[in-house]
């Protein structure tokens, strides 16, 4: 039997980081998914990025994953959102021809070291003792391995909606895996049911665009990956309707046939991407609901219309697009559709991703209850390092809270679980200010180089960027002007007669290092890359000087171990909820105890006096 150091399940976003992390970190790994020509497929939406999503992959390209550079290449409209607001809830985004991302993943993955690629139908997995040691396919081949990634996203017992129709399918005309599903909850697995749509592809060439409001990208379109130069596709427009009362009369008309609220789904939907049935329901007070028309590829006719996802029957799906400006004789090239999937209780997991039930395998991607392809992608990636670092006898790699929005992610999952399709907001991360998308390289290419994750040409490029960054901080520090200087040459800064270095002036609204190379000329060396760090850094100082006490906090909270064999029916004190929630989740720290809800701090308190108690004799 062929064997590998690591085997990875399912070549979507969260397979493709897997793969390629436990390759790079030197793991013989194998990727095996059911179409080569699928992998990388982005299921729904043909976008990548926006709030909070946007500082994942900037996380994920400083790790060196992949999925920054597949955007960049692959990148038709570019955007940052949320522009005037602060820099640390600006989120990046762009919109992807979807052949071309898909093209060039497969590129990269079929150029990686140490990864191979097998297309295969997954069965069943092979478990010795509650260890995983291979995989067994349909057709009866098998591999083993010491470590499993499975990422099979929507597929473990997928069924599409359309109306009254069920059709059993991972995704649109893909055969769903209904073996993998059973074999988990055979082993006691938690697994729950989840829901999630995607609107009707209409024909481009059809649509009637005169009128509709054009939405362009940014001028001048920033890259996602720290590697990338400069965005060289050509860029394209978008264009904006929305729907209208005549519209909504259909939908609620029809709301009896739709399987969200006939009884036919039973899976809980995303809250925050809801089906347009659902926001006719929910926003009944609203007329009008925007949608955004965007194409899905340079040489491709067929427009993703954003806003409108939907499993309600085909005929009412024609009947309320005929009522939407510019959509009147719009053709359907394949209707919109609900999924039904099952998911695994994410509290199963370590922080490492890997179960809790079977050593050796781990779970990432949709398949944790997750939704969207960055959220995906940042947990294949800590999947597929962690599974490669295992292999070697290494100490997990472990994001916490402070470090990354990969850690909020994965802390949230691991600590409190979810109920509904979770995405990642700017809001649930507690240190945002900290965790920038501008400053992703910073705060994770360090760690990236110390683990061997990332390829030498990167190190380079951050390194020569840390001392430029180094040498840019020390020339603005020995540069000082007075107020009166600055009014001369038009800065707004306060007239009270101090005297303020260059890098102090920065925290001014309208000081930038531009500007301030009017006074002093050699500025205008500092790399554009740079100085907008710099500016971002002393506009945010106080703040993060701030911030800094709490993160000093909390990591002294995450450093007060729980012992993972605690036995916690004898800790007094705790009432069965608590109990149970401490049971399902084993928070490894008193910091991930207390994230978890309804665990008071009496109870923190109980389980602290427990442990220090019993310290010496957990302990051996
Ligand atoms: P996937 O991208 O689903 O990849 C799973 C991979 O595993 C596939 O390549 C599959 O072939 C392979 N596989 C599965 N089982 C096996 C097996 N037994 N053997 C071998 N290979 C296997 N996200 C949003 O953020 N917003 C949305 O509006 C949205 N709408 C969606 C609508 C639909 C209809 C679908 C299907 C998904 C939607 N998503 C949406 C979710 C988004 O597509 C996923 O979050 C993302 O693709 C998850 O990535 P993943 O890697 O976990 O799984």
């Amino acid at each position: 039997m062929e064997k590998y150091d690591v085997i990875v399940i399912g070549g979507g976003h969260a397979g493709c980081e897997a793969a390629a992390a436990a390759a790079r970190l030197g793991a013989p790994t194998i990727l095996i998914t059911h179409k080569l020509e699928t992998i990388g497929e982005m299921s729904c939406n043909p976008a990548i990025g926006g709030l909070a999503k946007g500082h994942l992959v900037r996380e994920i390209d400083a790790l060196d994953g992949v999925m920054g550079r597949a955007i960049d290449g692959a990148g038709i409209q570019f955007r940052v959102l949320n522009k005037s607001r602060g820099p640390a809830v600006r989120g990046p985004r762009a919109q992807a021809d979807r052949k071309l991302y898909r093209q060039i993943m497969q590129k990269i993955l079929f150029e990686q070291d140490n990864l191979t690629i097998f297309a295969g139908s997954v069965a069943d997995l092979i478990i010795n003792n509650d260890v995983v040691t291979g995989v067994l396919l349909e057709g009866g081949r098998s591999f083993s391995c010491n470590k499993v990634i499975l990422t099979t996203g929507t597929f473990l017992r997928g069924e599409i909606h359309i109306g009254e129709e069920r059709i059993p399918a991972g995704r649109m005309g893909e055969a769903p895996a209904a073996g993998l599903s059973r074999m988990l909850a055979e082993k006691g697995f938690e697994l729950g049911r989840l829901k999630t749509g995607t609107p009707p592809r209409l024909d481009g060439q059809t649509i009637n665009w005169g009128g509709l409001t054009v939405q362009k990208g940014d001028a001048h379109p920033v890259p996602f990956s720290f590697m990338t130069k400069a965005i060289t596709n050509r860029q394209i427009d978008c264009h904006i309707t929305s729907t209208n009362p005549e519209s909504h009369k259909i939908i609620m008309q029809n709301l009896d046939r739709a399987p969200m609220y006939s009884g036919q789904i039973e899976g809980t939907g995303p809250r925050y991407c809801p089906s347009i049935e659902d926001k006719v329901v929910r926003f009944s007070e609203r007329e009008h609901h925007q949608i955004f028309l965007e194409p899905e590829g340079l040489d491709d006719q067929t427009v993703y219309p954003n806003g409108i996802s939907t499993s309600l029957p085909r005929d009412v799906q024609h009947a309320f697009l005929k009522t939407i400006p510019g959509l009147e004789n719009a053709k359907i090239l394949r209707p919109g559709y609900a999924i039904e999937y099952d998911y695994i209780d994410p509290r199963e997991l370590t922080a490492a991703l890997e179960t809790r039930k079977i050593s050796g395998l781990y779970l990432a991607g949709q398949i944790n209850g997750t939704t969207g392809y960055e959220e995906a992608a940042a947990q294949g990636l800590m999947a597929g390092l962690n599974a490669a670092i295992a292999c070697g006898g290494g100490k997990d790699f472990i994001l916490d809270r402070a470090d990354a929005y990969i850690g909020v992610l994965i802390d949230d999952l691991i600590s409190r679980g979810t109920s509904e399709p979770y995405r990642m907001f700017t809001s649930r991360a507690e240190y945002r200010l900290l965790l920038r998308a501008d400053n992703a390289d910073q705060r994770l290419t360090p760690l990236g180089i110390n683990l061997g994750c990332v390829s030498l040409e990167r190190k380079k490029l951050f390194e020569e960027k840390f001392e430029a960054l180094g040498l840019a901080r020390g020339l603005l520090t020995g540069l000082s002007a007075k107020p009166r200087e600055m009014i001369e040459n038009e800065m707004a800064v306060t007239r009270d007669g101090k005297s303020r270095s260059a890098l102090q002036l920065l925290a001014y609204p309208d000081v930038t290092v531009e500007s301030l190379s009017t006074i002093w000329p050699k500025l205008k060396n500092i790399r554009p890359d740079v100085a907008e760090q710099l500016e971002i850094e002393a506009r945010y100082v106080t703040y993060l000087q701030r911030q800094s006490a709490d993160i000093e906090a909390f990591r002294r909270d995450e450093a007060l171990e729980i012992p993972a064999d605690l036995d916690l029916d004898k800790v007094g004190g705790l009432s069965n909820e608590v109990r149970e929630k401490l049971k399902s989740s084993r928070p490894a720290s008193f910091g991930a105890a207390a994230r978890i809800s309804g665990v008071t701090p009496a109870a923190l308190t109980a389980l602290l006096r427990y442990v220090r108690r019993n310290e010496r004799v957990i302990n051996h």
